[in-house]
């Protein structure tokens, strides 16, 4: 068995820098970096290039994986361990709280949760190879790379209209959806028909990606769910707008979740105050990140709010003696 005070669960921003917190204030955290969702240690930045919008890199910004690699190693200076593993189970029925990394039990006064969210994609195969290949899954993140570009919207709910409308900035849209009616709100959808840059290609499913000589991605082929029909749809990028999912599956029947699977946090969860925080359902558990945000899901955001676990975890944990 291995004891710590505090634990974290996971190593995007949210991760990284409640950890950097938790270890300046002499906690000497414990993280794992796995997902328990498969993907990278260092979250969804690891699958992207160029971040141009997290303050304090001018000049064209950082790559994803080195700005993980220097939140990583900022935290370890001060103190925090990292396993590149995935957590297997949790026991939060008492304190301390229990985490399984396969049979090894790690125990924890506190713990931070910090697992994230990922895009959901079209299954096809390789696709988690072609993200940031010239195709992407955050419009915010990614849309100034297509300045006077066409690019491709899949989906059909409010995300596929508000990251269509805001990729009209840059370019022209064809927004692709399998159907003809649409999930998106009414207010939304208006305001995305109303858009003169943005063509509507109904009733198509995409089959696979069309890739350029150079294996990045030019558009899509696809096959209309009316007729049968298979064509080409061809862009200079494509965004999948077609949801997130939240890590949680882990903390099923442990936390609090809400019904599209996001982590509940702050008052809310019984949490102290009606300011925001990061406490969850569960005294002495907090979460930050992309688990428990499906407004924002920005890197900056994320990193904030790791700094808020920290933060509230130390003065839960000093109350406690
Ligand atoms: P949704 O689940 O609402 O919509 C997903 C869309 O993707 C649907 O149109 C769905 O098609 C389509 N889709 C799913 N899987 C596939 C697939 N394999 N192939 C092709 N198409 C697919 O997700 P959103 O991310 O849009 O929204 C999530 C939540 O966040 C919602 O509650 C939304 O209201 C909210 N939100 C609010 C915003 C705001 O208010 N500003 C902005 C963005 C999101 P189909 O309809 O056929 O199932």
């Amino acid at each position: 068995m291995s004891e710590h005070k505090v634990i974290v669960i996971g190593s995007g921003p949210a991760g990284d820098t409640a950890a950097l917190y938790a270890a300046r204030a002499g906690l000497k955290p414990h993280v794992f970096a796995g997902f328990g969702a498969g993907g990278p240690p260092g979250g969804q930045l690891m699958l992207t290039t160029e971040i141009e919008n997290f303050p304090g890199f001018p000049g064209g910004g950082i790559a994803g994986p080195e700005l993980m690699a220097r939140m990583r190693q900022q935290a370890i200076d001060f103190g925090a361990e990292f396993e590149d593993v995935d957590v297997s189970k949790v026991d939060f029925s008492e304190r301390p709280f229990k985490v399984w990394v396969d049979d090894k039990l790690y125990t924890a006064e506190a713990v931070i949760v910090a697992t994230g969210a990922r895009s959901r994609l079209l299954n096809i195969p390789g696709e988690q190879k072609l993200i940031s290949r010239g195709l992407h899954t955050c419009a915010t993140c990614d849309g100034a790379f297509y300045r006077n570009k066409s690019m491709i919207v899949i989906g059909g709910g409010d995300t596929a209209m508000e990251e269509a409308t805001f990729l009209t900035r840059f370019g022209d849209v064809n927004l692709v959806h399998r159907r003809e009616e649409f999930r998106a709100s009414t207010t939304m959808l208006e305001r995305a028909k109303k858009n003169p840059k943005i063509k509507w290609t109904l009733n198509e499913q995409p089959l696979e990606y069309l890739l350029r000589e150079n294996g990045t991605v030019c558009g899509i082929k696809s096959k209309n769910t009316k007729t049968g029909e298979v064509s080409e749809i061809k862009a200079d990028g494509v965004f999948l707008a077609i949801g997130h999912i939240p890590n949680t599956d882990l903390f099923k029947g442990q936390l609090k979740m809400h019904d599209n699977g996001y982590l509940v946090t702050g008052a809310a969860a019984g949490g102290p105050s009606e300011h925001p925080n990061s406490y969850t359902s569960v005294k002495g558990v907090f979460a930050c990140g992309d688990v428990q945000d499906h407004t924002y899901r920005q890197a900056i955001t994320a990193a904030g709010s790791g700094c808020m676990a920290a933060i509230d975890a130390e003065r839960w944990l000093a109350e406690q003696e």
